[in-house]
């Protein structure tokens, strides 16, 4: 039997909620993100998308595409309430969910056809319970696998569903351009297109061996994506009590610059897991392996708990600070965080930081690319320099 995954994504998640808990903002284009002189656009409003206006631009450049744009704060802890709402509802048909962020999931939902329904049907009560329960439109992609269930929903948006149906795949597939395959970038995009390839049909073209020369092993990939091929199975993804990245390195480090790109890499990554899951920590730990194999840890506690990488970034430098890292040689470097907590639990702030606002909104746009382009692809200085 086909498996049956349902990608649902919430349509424009942090402007709509901002629509709805302001209705006098309904109608009009809406920007969520950092101050208007500096930072990045977090979300926006449908009504902002024909100027031009999209996630992770600068905010300046937005609001010359769109002088009358509203602009607003981001206000992480109401919209992790409204997620939790979300993947409640999604609960009631399946525990075999796995988060993407805040306002998107892959859903299995093999074998629940008895219970609930066809894999439609049950994508389409999730759609009207969201909509009845919270006014938020919520768009779903039905498919054999999550490949083509988050092409379905991308293609479903605004509030639609769409389902592809295993015999139908070819007929979706073949015309929609390149740039649409998960992981296709700006730079493979222009590779392919340098092979005369534009569309998934010319791309099908290509067979293994060439593509393995264009991209490597990630080309075989691409060979199977193009086929709409898919072996990936939903990950459920329970919150742990800390999260952590850890790299044991093939040549040991001894340059400190090698050692802080190391540490960024690491803190972004972590940071990106405790926002897909909800979560900020202030309990830093690293942990240091020297060439010799003598391990140590230090430890410290933040003043806030955060889930911003760059902030988890400079506490875990000052720890470096703390070590012999990079006069004796470092073998392995890992990062951890502890001491989790649920920032809609905690007291709103009256008066927000606008450099926390400003990191929100650089998070989530680096959230947003990293999950289009693959992770790691997009880094918080390919942001910033756009500024
Ligand atoms: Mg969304």
């Amino acid at each position: 039997m086909a498996n049956a995954i349902i990608h649902l994504d919430m349509d424009a998640f942090y402007a709509s909620v901002e629509q709805h808990d302001q209705p006098e903002l309904r109608g009009r284009p809406v920007i969520v993100g950092g101050s208007r002189e500096r930072g990045v656009v977090a979300a926006c409003s449908y009504e902002a998308r024909p100027f031009g206006v999209r996630s992770a631009l600068p905010m300046s450049r937005a609001l010359r595409l769109c002088p009358e744009a509203v602009v607003l704060p981001v206000r992480m802890a109401r919209y992790q309430e409204v997620s939790r709402q979300v993947f409640a509802i999604f609960g009631r048909y399946t525990d075999r969910i796995e988060p993407l962020s805040v306002d998107e999931a892959f859903l299995d939902v093999t074998g629940c056809e008895r219970l609930f329904g066809t894999p439609q049907e049950i994508a389409q009560r999730i759609r009207r319970e969201v909509r009845e329960e919270l006014g938020l439109a919520i768009s779903a992609g039905v498919a054999p696998n999550k490949f083509l269930a988050k092409l379905a929903s991308e293609s479903a948006k605004p509030d639609g569903l769409l389902e592809i149906a295993p015999e139908r795949v070819d007929e979706f597939l073949l015309p929609l351009p390149v740039e649409r395959i998960w992981g296709v970038g700006n730079k493979a995009a222009q590779q392919l297109h340098l092979q005369g390839c534009r569309t998934v049909a010319d791309l099908r073209r290509l067979s293994v061996a060439q593509l393995t020369r264009l991209f490597g092993v990630w080309g075989e990939r691409l060979y199977h994506l193009a086929r709409g091929e898919d072996e990936r199975a939903v990950e459920v993804d329970t919150p742990a009590k800390s999260y952590g990245a850890e790299e044991t390195f093939a040549v040991d480090l001894t340059h400190k610059e090698d050692l802080h790109r190391e540490l960024l890499a690491q803190a972004e990554k972590v940071a990106a897991r405790l926002r897909r899951h909800g979560q900020s920590g202030r309990v830093l730990t690293l942990k240091v392996r020297y060439a010799d194999f003598e391990t140590l840890t230090r430890r410290l506690t933040l003043p806030e708990p955060t889930a911003h990488g760059k902030t988890l970034y400079r506490a875990a430098l000052d720890l470096l600070q703390r070590t012999e890292a990079g006069e004796r040689p470092v073998r392995l470097l890992g990062l951890s965080v502890a001491g989790l907590e649920d920032p809609a639990a905690r007291q709103p702030t009256l008066f927000p930081d606008p450099d926390e606002q400003r990191q929100t909104a650089l998070d989530t746009a680096l959230d947003r690319l990293n999950r289009r382009f693959g992770q790691g692809q997009v880094r918080r200085g390919d942001l910033l320099n756009e500024e």
